[in-house]
């Protein structure tokens, strides 16, 4: 498993709509905690996130025929973006479901990238339906945000930039974890050429769905889901992507909204850029490790 993985991400295509994003020094951040912290500014991409890349490589991978029959996804935030900008990229059709109660902004972003939006639902399960009773009619691809071994290579090629942009030591990578493409295509990639460093998934205590998966040993479904972070508000970890997490990721943290909104704080005054709260998770986890640390020390 981990090898194909890792032929993946490397053969992943990304850099036809995704940007190599810099690795920046939080100077102010790093002085106060006296340790060197550096952000990878996946903000800066096309799409404001990450999801671009995964979403690419997926749609990369189809064949001929399947790129014919159009795509389609649920989602009210960045995958949806995601997709849309790389359906147009590739001159694929794109079908994106919303919940009727998203914001008239993000659904301007998704048909400004020529993708047709489906209103439905006041929830992103019933827009999931849709999106699925649709799929069935028109024979579009679903494009999953997070489950899917293609878009999970995408995320990966984060951790690919990541070792070849520092070239100092790293103790950890904190990662914030929704659906757990991300941290699983990171991991995969660390872990395979680096071992040592730690591999931290940070995820809201309302919506910790990879730490109840750890515990039980398996996708676990909660019962309910905190949605200040909306990035990663997801109620169960996926399946593929907790097969490559339980064996990659050292630990599991959360953190509260309190230490979510100070993380953004944190990271308008280094680089004057606000962060969605998902994007925020990750510096939250580290801070309340890192303080944990700079107690233990002081001993
Ligand atoms: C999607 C997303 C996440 C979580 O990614 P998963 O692959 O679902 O774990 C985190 N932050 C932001 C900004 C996102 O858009």
């Amino acid at each position: 498993m981990p090898h194909t993985m890792i032929k993946k991400i490397l053969q992943a295509r990304v850099y036809d709509v995704a940007v190599e994003t810099p690795l920046s020094r939080a100077n102010q951040l790093s002085n106060r905690l006296g340790n060197e912290i550096i952000l990878k500014r996946e903000d800066l991409q096309p799409v404001f996130s990450f999801k671009i890349r995964g979403a690419y490589n997926k749609i990369c991978q189809l064949t001929p025929e399947e790129r014919t029959r159009g795509v389609i996804a649920a989602s009210a935030g960045n995958h949806a973006q995601g997709l849309a900008l790389a359906a147009k990229k590739l001159g694929i059709q794109a079908t994106i479901v919303m919940p009727a109660t998203t914001p008239e902004v993000k659904v301007s972003a998704v048909r400004n990238h020529g993708a047709e939006v489906v209103l439905f639902g006041d929830a992103f399960d019933e827009a999931s339906a849709k999106s699925r009773e649709i799929m069935a009619q028109t024979g579009q691809v679903y494009v999953h945000p997070f489950d899917d071994l293609d878009t999970i290579a995408g995320q990966g090629t984060i951790g690919m930039e990541i070792l070849h942009q520092h070239e100092g030591n790293i103790d950890a990578i904190f990662i914030p974890v929704g659906g757990g493409g991300l941290i699983a295509g990171v991991a995969a990639y660390v872990k395979y050429l680096r071992p040592d460093i730690k591999i931290i998934g940070v995820e809201p205590e309302d919506a910790a769905c990879l730490k109840i998966a750890m515990e039980k040993g398996k996708p676990t479904r909660l019962a309910t889901v905190g949605i200040f972070a909306e990035g990663v508000a997801v109620a169960e970890i996926g399946q593929n992507t907790f097969a490559i997490a339980k064996d990659t990721v050292d630990e599991v943290i959360t953190v509260t909204t309190d230490e979510m909104c100070a993380a953004i704080k944190d990271i308008y005054d280094d680089t004057r850029a606000i962060t969605e709260p998902a994007g925020a998770c990750a510096l939250a986890g580290l801070k309340s490790i890192s303080s944990v640390k700079t107690r233990k020390d002081k001993r």
